[in-house]
């Protein structure tokens, strides 16, 4: 972080709500803290969405320590998973900050804002772990990735110069820390280039508008917070006001539906632009800050990132005709080294040339736009000897006026293979919509043989801390 190893100033860094460092005081804090933890190999940083967790792993880094961000949320199974499995030799946190019995037998130290101490010497190489982060979970227990300097440093030079962020931009968001894009792109992100963070501790609209309206230039979210955002814009002109005099709007780390991508775009004239990444390559694609966000897509491969589609029968697309689905394959410097204690599954997740297998499944434009079709697991159905995406039948219909919101599986079919199940949060639970309805809703819009043949009704559908749709816990999924 050059602005704070070289020329710590009064610029503001990072605020919390109420509290806020300038670069000279985050540099003394995360010095205070580099001292305590120097030496150690690995430390668990108790990630609530505070002004200590980020001083903590400020300070951390700059030891030339890796840090392991703890979900708050995490169940006691979770912690204890992640705990055994990281073995860290302490935990930060702030004070006051309670502590899950999970955590009791760690030593505890508490993180002081304003404690002041000089940055120890930087004695980490660039191949040396900076981050293990845990892996979300959406599709089976989380995996420890160790993320190595080298990719937070590249990844996040190559956003910088993809969104042509500088010192004088202000980011805005109100993300969990203990993940990549709050944590990585929403904290390290700004200050990498001198910027400064707002975080909003709790997201809601109206910190968002006030965020953007005061100053802020750019908003990092997930898409259940630019869903809040589309369903509050008709109510709220301030808000549109705010989110249209906005430098950047990028969403990530699930699909944005199209639905509310176009109804943002119309409200504000701003469209969204995703980035697609996952914990163990960071970013893969986004858009330029002058380029086209496309709804419905990722954007194009990072400068670095190699990127290719990869055919069931293992050969690569080598032309790009929007439609012939292939796994996303990942090389570059913005990759992870490996999954902590699970030399199997770091075996298993590398081509012998080197690349990544992501398990999402995608097509690309012809120039290039990547389209995520869905994850090789759970989103893509075999039915009728078609190869359908479950995004594109969500997508569909989430634009029915009745659907709040859609979540669509395979199930195993006698006859067709697998049948196409949409599993349905309705607008009003007293008069939903009709499984006919639906189909003919979607067979008009996609294709006859992307109707689905059953619908579920919820109350609401399964989400994760990131907002993801958890479809391994659907109640038949
Ligand atoms: P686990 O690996 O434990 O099952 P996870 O894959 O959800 O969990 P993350 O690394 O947090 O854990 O998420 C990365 C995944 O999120 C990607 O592989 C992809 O499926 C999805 N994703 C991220 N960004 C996007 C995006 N813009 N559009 C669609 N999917 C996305
Ligand atoms: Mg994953």
């Amino acid at each position: 972080f050059p602005a704070l190893t070289e020329d710590p100033g009064e610029r503001v860094a990072l605020r919390f709500g109420e509290r806020s460092l300038t670069y000279a005081g985050l540099a003394a804090a995360a010095g205070a803290v580099g001292r305590r933890v120097a030496g150690r190999e690995r430390v668990a940083v108790w990630a609530t969405p505070e002004l200590e967790t980020a001083v903590a792993v400020v300070g951390v880094l700059l030891a030339g320590v890796a840090a392991v961000p703890l979900n708050p949320r995490s169940g006691e199974k979770e912690l204890g998973h992640i705990l055994a499995d990281s073995a860290p030799s302490l935990v930060l946190a702030a004070p006051g900050a309670e502590l899950p019995p999970a955590l009791a037998g760690l030593e505890r130290v508490d993180v002081d804002v304003r404690a002041a101490a000089p940055l120890p010497e930087e004695r980490a190489g660039q191949e040396d772990p900076a981050l293990v982060v845990y892996t979300s979970g959406t599709t089976g227990p989380p995996k420890g990735a160790v993320i190595p300097r080298r990719a937070v440093a590249t990844t996040l030079d190559a956003l910088a110069d993809a969104w042509q962020w500088t010192g004088d931009d202000v980011l805005v968001q109100g993300l969990p820390l203990f993940h990549v894009h709050g944590l990585v792109l929403g904290i390290l992100g700004p200050l990498r280039r001198g910027g400064s963070v707002r975080h909003l501790g709790r997201f809601g609209t109206e910190g968002v508008a006030r965020e953007l309206s005061g100053g802020a230039t750019m908003l990092f979210g997930v898409p259940t917070m630019y869903h809040r955002i589309a369903e509050a814009l008709p109510g709220d002109p301030a808000l549109a006001k705010a989110l249209a005099g906005a430098r950047l709007l990028v969403s990530g780390s699930a699909a944005l539906p199209v639905h509310d991508h176009e109804r943002i775009a119309a409200a504000t004239g701003r469209r969204v632009i995703e980035r697609y990444g996952m914990t163990e390559t960071l970013m893969n694609t986004s858009v330029r800050a002058d380029g086209e966000a496309r709804a419905g897509t990722v954007g194009v491969p990072l400068p670095g990132v190699e990127l290719r589609l990869v055919e069931e029968d293992g050969t690569a697309l080598t032309a790009y005709d929007g439609e012939t689905v292939g796994e996303i394959q990942v090389r570059g410097p913005n990759l992870f080294t490996e999954y902590l204690n699970r030399p199997d599954a770091t075996a298993a997740a590398f081509t012998a040339d080197g690349y990544f297998r992501t398990g999402d499944m995608a097509v690309r434009d012809p120039d290039g736009y990547v389209r995520i079709v869905g994850r090789k697991a759970t989103d893509l159905i075999k039915s009728g000897g078609y190869k359908i995406g479950a995004g594109e039948i969500e997508n569909a219909l989430l634009e029915h006026p009745g659907v709040r919101e859609a979540a669509v599986t395979g199930e195993p079919d006698a006859d067709l293979g697998e049948r196409i199940v949409a599993w349905i949060v309705p607008a009003d639970p007293q008069s939903p919509p009709g499984a006919e309805e639906l189909a003919e809703h979607v067979a008009r819009r996609l294709a006859p043989h992307k109707r689905p043949r059953a619908v579920r009704l919820l109350d609401a559908l399964p989400r994760n801390d990131m907002g993801k749709i958890m479809k391994r816990a659907l109640p038949h999924g």
